[in-house]
C-alpha cells in the first residue's frame, strides 16, 4: 500500500527561507516506490476494455502512408528473438519517455528535425530505500531539505513507502554530485542545510545499494512549432518535456498530458461525429505545448538560479520571478494562508498564477527578502526557522 501523506502537514520542507509553515491544509500525496507505481498503473490499465499488451516488444518506427502524411501503425521487434511484426492503429501515441525516438521516426518520414529547448543545471541524482526502524517517532512523515541556490547546490528528500520503508533522494546541481559509495554519501547527508535526514538514517538499515542517475537536464521538444504534421500521430509525457526530477513534476505532466489528449479527442468528437481524426495531432501538440508551459517555467526558472546552468540565463523576467519567489518562501514560513497556497502550486493543483492573488500578493510585499542560504551545513544555515525549531513548534 502506498504512504499517505499531507503536504505540507506532515512533511518538513525547508525552502530556501526556511521551513514552510505546516498549518496549511495543503493536500495529500500518495507516497510509493516506483515499481509499486508502475505495477499499480501498468493493472488498471490492463483492466480497460480493449487493451492488450505486448511484453518484450518494442517500437522500432513508425507505419505510414506513401507520403508520409499519415501515420497508420508502428513496427514492432521482439526483444528476445527479434522476431518483427507491425500493428496498425488509428492514432499513434509515442509515450516512450525521455529516450523517445520520435524526432528520428519523423525524420524517415520526411519531416524536419524539430527544435528543442534544453535547460542543463548539471545535477545528479541518486537514491536508496531504508527500512524505517522499529520505534522511530517523529513529529514528521517526510522531509525535503531544498537547495539554497546559489551557493548551496544540494538537495536531499526522505520519503515513507510502502511496507514501513523510507526512500532516500539526494541531488546536488552545479557538479556538486552525490557519491554513490556508503562514506561518500554519508558526508553528502551531513553537508544538506539540517542533519535532519541524517540523524534519521543513522539508526536505518539500507535495503538497497544506493542507485545513482545522471541525464537529468531539462528538455523540450517543439512539436508545436512544425510546420507540417503527420496525421494520426502524437508525442506526450518525457517524450516531449522531461525535466530534473528536483521538482516531483514529471509525473503529473504526463498525467496532465494525458487529460489534455483526452480533452482533444473529446472535442474532436464532438466536430467530426464520423471518428476522423483529421488534424487532431498538431492540434494536441499546441496543446500540450501550453499546458507543459507552467511547469518547464517553474523547473528552469529555478535552475537558473544557478549561474552554471547553461542552455539559458536568468533574464530580467526570471529574475524578477526569483525575488517574488523569494519573497513567497519567506510568507510560507509564518503564513498557512501562503504555505498552503504554494504547496498546492508545486504539487501542480494550482496553476502558478494562484502566487499572484490579492491576498498572497500582499503577503509576498509585507514579508523581506531571502538571505542566501549557506552552503555549510546546519549551524551556519541563515533560517529564520530550521527544522528542529518548527518542530518544538509544532509541539508546543
Ligand atoms: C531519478 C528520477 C527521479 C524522478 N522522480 C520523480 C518524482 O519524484 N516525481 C515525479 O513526478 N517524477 C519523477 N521523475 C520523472 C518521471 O519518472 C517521469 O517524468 C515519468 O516517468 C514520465 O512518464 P512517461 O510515461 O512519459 O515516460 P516513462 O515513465 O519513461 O515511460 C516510458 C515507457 O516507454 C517504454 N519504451 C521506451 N521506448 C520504447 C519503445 N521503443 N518501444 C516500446 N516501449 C518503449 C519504456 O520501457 C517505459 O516503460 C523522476 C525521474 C528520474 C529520472
Amino acid at each position: 500500500m502506498p504512504f499517505r501523506c499531507a503536504s505540507p502537514g506532515d512533511a518538513l520542507i525547508l525552502d530556501r527561507a526556511g521551513c514552510i509553515d505546516r498549518r496549511a491544509p495543503g493536500w495529500t500525496a500518495l507516497s510509493a516506490s516506483r515499481p509499486l507505481i508502475e505495477a499499480t498503473v501498468r493493472r488498471r490499465l490492463a483492466e480497460l476494455p480493449g487493451v492488450r499488451v505486448l511484453d518484450g516488444t518494442e517500437v522500432t518506427a513508425l507505419e505510414s502512408s506513401g507520403d508520409g502524411r499519415e501515420v497508420r501503425g508502428v513496427s514492432l521487434r521482439r526483444v528476445a528473438g527479434g522476431e518483427r511484426s507491425s500493428v496498425g492503429a488509428a492514432l499513434v501515441v509515442d509515450a516512450s519517455g525521455r529516450g523517445s525516438r520520435a524526432p528520428h521516426w519523423l525524420a524517415n518520414l520526411g519531416y524536419p528535425e524539430p527544435t528543442r529547448t534544453q535547460v542543463d543545471p548539471d545535477i545528479a541524482y541518486a537514491s536508496r530505500i531504508y527500512r524505517v526502524p522499529e520505534g522511530f517517532r517523529a513529529d514528521w512523515k517526510a522531509v525535503m531539505l531544498f537547495s539554497g541556490p546559489p551557493h548551496q547546490p544540494r538537495t536531499g528528500y526522505l520519503f515513507p513507502i510502502e511496507d514501513r520503508q523510507w526512500i532516500l533522494g539526494v541531488m546536488g546541481a552545479a557538479g556538486q554530485h552525490p557519491p554513490t559509495d556508503e562514506e561518500g554519501l554519508q558526508s553528502f547527508l551531513r553537508s544538506l542545510r539540517d542533519p535532519v535526514i541524517a540523524e534519521a538514517l543513522a539508526g536505518a538499515e539500507p535495503v538497497t545499494e544506493v542507485r545513482g542517475h545522471r541525464g537529468t537536464v531539462n528538455r523540450v521538444w517543439h512539436f508545436e512549432r512544425m510546420r507540417r504534421w503527420p496525421e494520426r500521430f502524437v508525442v506526450l509525457g518525457d517524450a516531449a518535456c522531461s525535466f530534473n526530477p528536483i521538482y516531483g513534476q514529471g509525473m503529473s505532466t504526463a498525467a496532465v498530458a494525458a487529460e489534455t489528449l483526452d480533452e482533444c479527442l473529446c472535442a474532436q468528437r464532438r466536430r467530426r461525429t464520423d471518428g476522423d481524426l483529421h488534424d487532431v495531432g498538431r492540434r494536441f501538440q499546441r496543446a500540450l505545448a501550453r499546458r507543459n508551459a507552467d511547469p518547464w517555467v517553474f523547473a528552469t526558472g529555478e535552475d537558473l538560479r544557478f549561474p552554471t546552468t547553461t542552455g539559458a540565463t536568468a533574464g530580467p523576467v526570471t529574475r524578477v520571478m526569483h525575488r517574488y519567489l523569494d519573497r513567497i518562501d519567506a510568507a510560507a514560513t509564518h503564513d498557512a494562508v501562503v504555505s498552503d497556497v504554494y504547496a498546492r502550486t508545486i504539487g501542480m493543483l494550482e496553476r502558478p498564477t494562484a502566487l499572484f492573488r490579492p491576498r498572497i500578493l500582499a503577503a509576498a510585499i509585507r514579508s523581506g527578502r531571502v538571505p542566501a542560504a549557506s552552503a555549510a551545513p546546519t549551524a551556519a544555515v541563515p533560517t529564520p526557522r530550521t527544522p528542529a525549531e518548527q518542530q518544538q513548534e509544532v509541539r508546543a
